[in-house]
């Protein structure tokens, strides 16, 4: 009867493969238990992720770790940084064996390897549920087209694939039985459907989600809300089902901006320039209220000069963003931009980042304010009392009862829009 392990570095695409594995590995080897710490697993699977160098090194330390505190365990090393640094891997004597990718049947072979184990591959294709939490995450394509300068997970993952619209469907409703939220998530969402034939869009996908996968008796339509997309790929078609779907489509954006500096965002090889975002960024806010909007930017990008910043910091300063995800700009071997000059020094790009940073604090208290007194409908997230609004506040849940993780809630915004206050009387199951 073995007992599993799986450790999963990066980004949701990441978790969502995890998923797979574990579930391609649960169904092949009968009796398999989880083993929530390492010290009690027989096999751990290290799903990896290669954004940076730092991340690839936090893959090797902790398989160095995981065989210090539990000698006995068999490592299989998967996902990104195994498919740019397979031989690296093969190389440590703690890894029993090297899967460069995502595939979860590939994956379940090495880690059962030599064990008398079922190997269906029916019903592997859809995954039946995100071990552990109330929000499921639905994966609808892989890989990018596209050539930002920074970015090796283009390199791993290869070309945009995006999954049969039908199979992202059928597993959306059997997701929906255990997920109240379902995150509509990819390497590039926006390219869903570019290279299906006949040719479709993300647009028409979340609108077949909405319209197919509804209620039934024993569960209850699932909010849906869109991963990370690019402004520049987000359609009127696709702001009419926001504006549109009551709720049921979260009113969430998160639009990658990585600098507000045209000579930056030339450097990243970014298709867009500042203005282009700036006026769709403008369009969508003029369109949806609320609207939770956030995006991710890169700090001491190679290049980026104290003007630049300054043209990122106003352009912060003049969009309605509720949040921002910040990173100082750490290089990874293989891409364009190690190759750039103009070196910035941590120091500086460190501190470029606590500025941001500190303006998308006042923002995001300022929109939680302005949101108060307002109902919202919350899913609760993990044991630690808090929740999220469809526009992406973190709110700590008050309530007299332990409310069931398993459905959406309605409830009211405290002064400030940092708790959610249900059992008011017009506190209710949603859907
Ligand atoms: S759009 Fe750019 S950053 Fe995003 S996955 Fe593609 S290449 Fe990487």
């Amino acid at each position: 009867m073995p007992r599993l392990h799986f450790k999963t570095f990066g980004c949701k695409a990441n978790q969502y493969d995890t998923e797979r594995m574990r579930q391609a590995v649960e169904s092949a080897a009968a009796g398999a238990v989880r083993a929530a710490a390492l010290e009690d697993a027989d096999l751990c699977v290290v799903n990896t992720c290669t954004v940076t160098n730092q991340a690839d090194a936090g893959a090797r330390r902790f398989i160095r770790r995981a065989a210090r505190v539990n000698p006995g365990v068999r490592i299989v090393v998967a996902g990104c940084s195994a498919v740019l640094r397979a031989e690296e891997y093969r190389g440590m004597a703690e890894v029993a064996g090297v899967v460069e990718g995502h595939d979860p049947v590939a994956v379940r072979d090495e880690v059962l390897r030599g064990r008398a184990v079922r190997r269906e591959t029916r019903g592997l294709t859809v995954l039946r549920r995100r071990a552990g939490a109330t929000r499921g995450w639905l994966k609808v394509q892989d890989g990018c087209d596209r050539k930002c300068a920074f970015c090796a997970t283009r390199l791993a993952r290869g070309r945009s694939r995006s999954r049969d619209p039908d199979e992202v469907v059928a597993e959306a409703r059997v997701l929906a039985r255990t997920h109240p939220e379902l995150v509509i998530t990819g390497v590039h969402i926006g390219h869903y459907g570019r290279d299906l034939a006949p040719r479709t869009t993300l647009t028409a996908l979340v609108r077949r989600l909405l319209d197919e996968v509804a209620g039934t008796a024993e569960t209850a339509a699932p909010r849906f809300r869109l991963g990370s997309i690019e402004a520049t790929e987000i359609d009127d078609g696709m702001l009419d089902l926001l504006a549109g779907s009551g709720g049921r489509l979260a009113p969430h954006l998160h639009m990658p901006l990585q600098s507000g500096a045209d000579p930056v965002l030339r450097g990243m090889r970014r298709w867009h320039t500042r203005e282009q975002y700036r006026r769709r960024a403008l369009e969508i806010a003029a369109r949806l209220s609320p609207l939770g909007l956030g995006a991710d930017i890169i700090t001491g990008f190679p290049g980026e000069s104290p003007a630049d910043h300054a043209d990122t910091v106003a352009l912060v300063r003049e969009l309605p963003f509720t949040y921002l995800h910040v990173f100082p700009y750490s290089p990874r071997d293989g891409t364009a931009a190690v190759r750039l000059g103009g070196h910035v020094p941590e120091r500086v790009s460190r501190e470029r980042g606590r500025e941001l940073r500190a303006l998308a604090g006042e923002k995001a208290a300022g929109y939680a304010r302005g949101r108060a007194g307002d109902t919202a409908e919350v899913v609760m997230e993990g044991s630690g009392g808090t929740a999220l609004t469809g526009d992406y506040l973190r709110v700590a849940v008050e309530a007299a009862r332990a409310p069931d993780p398993s459905i959406l809630h309605r409830g009211r915004l405290s002064a400030g829009g940092t708790r959610v206050i249900l059992d008011t009387p017009e506190a209710a199951r949603v859907n």
